[in-house]
């Protein structure tokens, strides 16, 4: 009669082992690929100074300055941007229609 009891305990041990073997197998499955690729959209995020958007750097349109280049979303920022630097402060000036 112990024999059966020997051979649930061995049954269940073997199960267990299965189920340790597979866990290891299959714990390297989630690599993170996933975030790497998120970190690739960060970096070629920019971000509009006029309007504060994020964009793609691909799609902004870009403007070298003496020590770094600004991204904008559009003709119309890079123009506001260019109207306030050249105002100086910009206080009390006419938005551009
Ligand atoms: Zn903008």
């Amino acid at each position: 009669m112990t024999s059966i009891i020997i051979r649930i305990l061995l049954l269940a041990f073997i199960l267990w082992l299965v189920r340790r073997l597979l866990g290891k197998i299959l714990a390297p499955a989630k690599q993170p690929g996933a975030t790497d690729d998120r970190a690739d959209i960060q970096n070629s995020m920019v971000k509009d100074p006029v309007c504060g958007m994020y964009m793609d750097s691909r799609l902004a349109i870009r403007l070298d300055s003496r020590k770094e280049a600004y991204y904008f979303c559009s003709e119309e920022c890079k123009n506001k941007y260019l109207g306030n630097a050249g105002r100086g402060t910009g206080a009390g000036s006419h938005p551009p229609v």
